[in-house]
């Protein structure tokens, strides 16, 4: 399991980052792949200290925690405990993710041993996936962008699952969304409306 990481660790990937840019032929395939996963996780960990460095959020946002059975305050304090994971190449079972859960049973029967790498693999779509009360967010390293702001929109999204234990579609439903549990951008979407530009 992935620890927290250190500010040495920080350094650490930093040089590696800074090292790629100067020899980037003398990496293997499988450091390339460290490597997006370590560049993906400095973008999400920018985003979660944004989140945590913002000091006042909207009363929208705040609608939409409470909504959730949540709070600003609550999700600021969960922030600390993250811990990422390369999705892709997961073998965690998914059916595990929602064993802190009352699904853990229907979970167990209705995903078998379909693993976190394997739903990366039939969902090209999927971005991010997240432990469901919990705190491992599992990521495809390559989908994580560039922009501050959609990733802290992503980065929220996927904390609210670690904190409160909720799905997609019920996520949707409780802010008024359009449920649709293949495409839950519109829960990242909403957040980034009303938690970051407001
Ligand atoms: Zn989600």
């Amino acid at each position: 399991m992935r620890q927290k990481r250190s500010p040495e660790d920080y350094l650490w990937t930093v040089w590696l980052l800074s090292a790629r840019t100067v020899t980037p032929q003398h990496y293997t395939l499988t450091d390339q792949l460290i490597f997006a996963f370590e560049e993906a996780t400095l973008r999400l960990e920018s985003a979660a200290e944004a989140l945590l460095l913002k000091e006042n959020y909207s009363p929208e946002c705040e609608k939409d925690l409470a909504a959730l059975g949540t709070s600003i305050e609550k999700f600021k304090d969960s922030i600390g405990s993250t811990i990422f994971m390369e999705g892709t190449k997961s073998k965690e079972l998914m059916a595990d993710l929602y064993s802190s859960t009352p699904a853990a049973a229907s979970a167990k029967v209705e995903l078998g041993n379909l693993t976190v790498g394997q739903k990366f693999k039939n969902e090209p779509g999927t971005t991010a996936v997240a432990e469901l009360s919990g705190n491992l967010i599992f990521i495809d390293p390559q989908k994580i962008g560039k922009n501050l702001q959609q990733n802290m929109g992503l980065f929220f999204h996927e904390k609210l699952h670690n904190l409160t234990g909720l799905t997609d579609d019920v996520i949707q439903d409780k802010l008024g969304l359009t449920v649709d549990s293949n495409n839950s951008k519109n829960i990242s979407d909403k957040l980034v409306k009303d938690c970051i530009n407001k």
